[in-house]
């Protein structure tokens, strides 16, 4: 596909301190094995006014390469925008998987449907637009949903991650993993309050609340990747 431009590197939150560095890891080891659809939908996206809001593809290969070592079947997604992690998910899991993907917002995900359409993999997806919260609750009204699910990967409202992780150590099973992005907020978590920019220091409020209470709960092994913008890996242990 020669018109999509690999060159560019978009202003993700990278936290890697140069920019060649990343673009090595980009041309070298990601953008070569970047699947078609996901380039296709990477360009898409590149024209919505949120741009940024999608998931880095260093990020992404890792979400795939989980998703592949979990033999994840049924997973989560809550916070779709146009659905570049969304269809690295449904392209990566098998033809009878089912991926429950949750956003309040249906523009943006429908902005990427077509190319997930045309990927062939739309059947994979269930699309419900809401608020995440009430959809997790609905899932644990059905006993049959406790410990059904394989995998999650969380990349919504950052003050709510707390929230939703308390859902999911009930929805995933003994075993299963659950992924959370942005937890390293640009960087900002590792800076003195006063000098992070003011409209960042809510949600750096939120990531330090969340990765502290991460580390503390024994209900998980974890790893924190400083990929993207910090990727926190758990894996449920009981
Ligand atoms: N994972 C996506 C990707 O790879 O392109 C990016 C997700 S974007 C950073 C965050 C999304 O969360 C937005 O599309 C937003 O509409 C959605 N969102 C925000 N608050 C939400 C909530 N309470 N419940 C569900 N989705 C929410
Ligand atoms: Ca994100």
């Amino acid at each position: 596909m020669g018109s999509i431009k690999n060159e560019i590197i978009k202003p993700h939150a990278v936290l890697l301190q140069s920019q060649e560095l990343y673009k090595y890891i980009l041309d070298t080891s990601v953008y070569p094995r970047e699947p078609t659809p996901l380039k296709e939908l990477r360009d898409a996206s590149a024209s919505h006014p949120k741009f940024f809001y999608a998931t880095a593809p260093d990020a992404g290969q890792l979400l795939a390469l989980l998703l592949k070592m979990a033999n994840a079947k049924q997973t989560i997604e809550i916070g779709v925008f146009t659905g570049y992690s969304l269809l690295l998910a449904a392209l990566t899991i098998p033809e009878d998987g089912m991926i429950t993907a949750i956003d309040i917002d249906r523009k943006a995900y429908e902005m990427g449907l077509p190319i997930i359409k045309k990927a062939g993999v739309e059947h994979k997806i269930n699309f419900v637009e809401s608020p995440a919260l009430p959809v997790l609750d609905k899932l644990l009204e059905d006993k049959d949903k406790e410990g059904s699910f394989d995998f999650a990967f969380v990349d919504a409202d950052k003050e709510n991650y707390h929230n939703y992780h308390e859902k999911l150590m009930k929805l995933i099973k003994v075993g299963g993993i659950v992924v959370y992005d942005n937890t390293l907020w640009g960087g900002t978590v590792a800076l003195p309050e006063k000098d992070v920019p003011e409209a960042k220091r809510d949600i750096r409020k939120h990531a330090l609340e969340f990765n502290h209470k991460i580390s503390a709960d024994p209900r998980v092994e974890i790893c924190l990747a400083p990929l993207g913008d910090g990727v926190t890996i758990c894996r449920r242990i009981c």
